[in-house]
């Protein structure tokens, strides 16, 4: 079966969610009435992203940059809380209950100025009591006193982009940062009492093996993070490395599949349920923030190039600073700074739905697919799930049907074949795999 998807394997992407990344991994009755259209207040993430970095690593294509001019991170603080300001009413109505402040590079800004980020979104949206608060950090480039203030100012959950633990694939990434710098960063964020940890790891990186990525994953889980991501290296278009991609010495499908399958049973055994194709976790340390993309809750982000999903409608604003933070200084509306809008309803919903839902581990509930959409999604979609159940790419649990561990390898390309190609045109391009 493997052979029969070899090379059909669509461009595995866990961060189908732009540029982006919780106890229940349930659709809620707020979630449920998104996916019918009607804001009924309920809860609400808040992402906010930081297009600085120190230098720009040769495989990413997240809209940053290295800032020749440092008097914009004032300017952009300035815009970024203005622009909060603008939502401050639509938002009311809403309980927001995780903030995500992601880039980029968000220690890239001076420290006082992501204090102020970091207070403005407390006071702008009256986060719940509880509310997750996650800044992602580069390692070396944020200190015991940095993560100090960051709790004192309400971050309770950091972050940190390691990728690998060896110096070889650091460097072949140019990360800027070294294993042991990581580790200085790691410890200081404890000793400042962030007492939750997400720790970033990637798979298929240039002349990686699976025994150095479970090494790498080894060392991280020796050092007890609450959360691991592990993301698959994407040669996306317009960065160096895919100008190079047909000489970079890239691990072939087979081997990243066997490091995937293995590290997902190496995270396992060290306690990190996988919830999502990328995600584990330990105990009810699932990353609530995330969790509202997968499960089409609402939010809102802030900054050039984030994307919202708010009202029914799912929009973006322009992937340029400049253009961004003259918007907000010169118009009393974000018209003109949205690079794209769509209200999504009818067959787009029910996609999104199904790729979204098939991400996670529980998988896609029967039941409340029924209750969401008044159809069923076995008549609708069952024929060729016979397939992915006997060969061991779908189980059903219950009132579940889930994609296993070989699936959300090759998830991408069971749902193309599972989808009629009416479904996939439906669905919002920023959401096609
Ligand atoms: S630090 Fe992150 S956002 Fe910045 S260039 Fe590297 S991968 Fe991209």
């Amino acid at each position: 079966m493997r052979e029969k998807l070899a090379g059909k394997r669509l461009a595995y992407n866990p961060d189908l969610w732009y540029d982006m990344q919780c106890n229940n991994i349930s659709i809620g009755e707020e979630a449920l009435s998104v996916m019918t259209g009607q804001s009924t207040g309920g809860k609400l993430g808040i992402y906010i992203h930081i297009p600085f970095c120190y230098s720009k690593c040769a495989y990413c294509d997240f809209y940053s940059f290295v800032p020749k001019d440092p008097t914009i991170y004032e300017r952009y603080t300035n815009a970024l809380l203005s622009h909060m300001e603008y939502y401050k009413n639509a938002a009311s109505q809403r309980t927001p209950d995780s903030v995500y402040i992601g880039g980029g590079t968000p220690t890239a800004l001076p420290p006082e100025q992501l204090l102020r980020i970091i207070r403005g979104v407390r006071r702008i949206f009256h986060l719940t009591k509880n509310a997750e608060y996650t800044v992602e950090v580069n390692p070396a480039t944020a200190s015991y006193k940095d993560f100090l203030h960051m709790r004192r100012a309400g971050v309770n959950r950091i972050s940190i982009g390691l990728q690998s633990a060896n110096a070889e694939e650091l460097k072949a990434l140019s990360r800027i940062h070294t294993r042991e710098e990581f580790a200085q960063c790691f410890q200081d964020a404890r000793r400042a009492k962030i007492e939750n940890i997400s720790v970033d790891l990637m798979f298929g990186i240039p002349r990686q093996t699976q025994e150095s990525l479970l090494w790498s994953i080894d060392y991280v889980t020796k050092l007890r993070p609450e959360h691991i991501s592990l993301y698959n290296l994407k040669i996306e278009p317009g960065t160096p490395f895919y100008r190079l991609r047909h000489q970079l010495p890239l691990p072939d499908e087979d081997t990243e599949f066997d490091m995937y399958r293995s590290a997902c049973a190496f995270l396992e055994r060290r306690g990190y349920r996988q919830y999502e194709i990328s995600n584990f976790a330990q105990p009810g340390k699932l990353c609530r923030h995330n969790l509202k993309y997968w499960n089409c809750e609402e939010y809102l982000g802030f900054g050039p190039s984030a994307h919202s999903y708010f009202n029914g409608t799912r929009f973006s604003f322009v992937p340029s600073i400049l253009a961004y933070i003259r918007g907000i200084e010169h118009i009393d509306s974000d018209i003109g700074i949205t690079a794209s809008s769509e209200e999504i309803k009818g067959k787009a919903r029910m996609g999104e739905y199904i790729m979204l839902k098939f991400r996670l581990s529980d998988g896609l509930p029967l039941g409340e697919f029924r209750r969401t959409f008044g159809s069923d999604f076995l008549e609708l979609y069952g024929a060729k799930l016979p397939f992915y159940l006997k060969k061991g790419y779908m189980v059903r649990r219950g009132d579940n049907i889930a994609l296993t561990h070989a699936g959300m390898f090759v998830s991408n390309y069971i749902l193309s074949d599972i989808l009629t190609f009416a479904d996939l045109n439906a669905i919002s391009p920023a959401n096609q795999f």
